[in-house]
């Protein structure tokens, strides 16, 4: 199941992080390095740092953007250094590292991670169904990126070593993230058509609206239905205008 999961990086300053990323992952049987917009890469440090992973290295694809990156996916989980004050559902190394596993017997499933300086943007948050926080001394949290992607995948092989699903249990099938993402902007266009939103605003009734979809994770039949009656309510805003 491992080879589900996708581990990305996000603008990475210090190619050699990529590189120790890289051989992390590599020790724990992880295989997709993801990198969007990395500094500086492709790298000879990175390769250095990479070691006996410089094959995994190669491998990486790198992406202009996280939506790219995180096409086919059914679930994405991101990683932060703080506990946040919003109300993005968190969770433990384990649990996140179960979850992962469990979901990629279904398909595609991504561990998101963010720059050395800032972590990831509340709109990279936007993208993710829970954050995942290793415990650590409350006041010194952040750890060097590449030992946080050792510590997660650390998880994901123990995790891969269980029976997380029986086998006659299936998953349903859900949207993936490319298609949430045109979801979430077809509502948001319906809000602001209706009157309902102002585009003005800040972001955060949306914000509300993605965590409530992302607990219910619809399948991509369930968001055709409501795309249909996003569409139904714009035409007949237009044909009272
Ligand atoms: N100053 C940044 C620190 C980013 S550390 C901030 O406050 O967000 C760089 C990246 O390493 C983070 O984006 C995250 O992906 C990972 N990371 C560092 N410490 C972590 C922790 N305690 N739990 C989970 N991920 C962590």
């Amino acid at each position: 199941m491992l080879k589900n999961i996708r581990i990305v990086l996000i603008s990475t300053s210090h190619p050699g992080n990529i590189g120790a990323a890289a051989r992390a992952m590599k020790n724990m049987c992880l295989e997709r390095l993801c990198l969007v917009t990395p500094r500086h890469y492709p790298s000879d440090e990175a390769a250095a740092r990479a070691s006996g992973a410089d094959d995994l290295l190669a491998r990486a694809e790198v992406y202009d953007s996280l939506d790219e990156a995180l096409v086919g996916c059914r679930l994405v989980i991101g990683t932060s250094a703080r506990m946040r004050t919003v109300e993005w559902p968190m969770l433990e190394p384990r649990e996140c590292a179960e979850k992962l596993v469990e979901e990629a017997q279904a398909g595609e499933v991504a561990l998101v991670f963010g720059r050395e300086n800032s972590g990831l943007t509340n709109e990279e948050l936007d993208r993710c169904h829970y954050l995942v926080h290793i415990p650590t001394n409350p006041i010194y949290s952040s750890l060097n990126i590449a030992s946080a992607v050792q510590v997660l995948a650390y998880e994901l092989l123990l995790a891969s070593r269980q029976d997380s699903v029986a086998d006659d249990e299936v998953l349903a099938p859900v949207a993936t993230s490319e298609q949430m993402e045109s979801f979430h902007q077809h509502l948001h266009q319906m809000m602001i058509d209706i009157g309902f939103a102002d585009p003005r605003q800040s972001n955060k009734l949306q914000r509300r609206l993605r965590l409530l979809f992302n607990r219910a994770r619809p399948d991509k039949d369930e968001l055709n239905i409501l795309r249909g009656i996003l569409s139904a309510a714009q035409g007949r805003k237009s044909m009272r205008r």
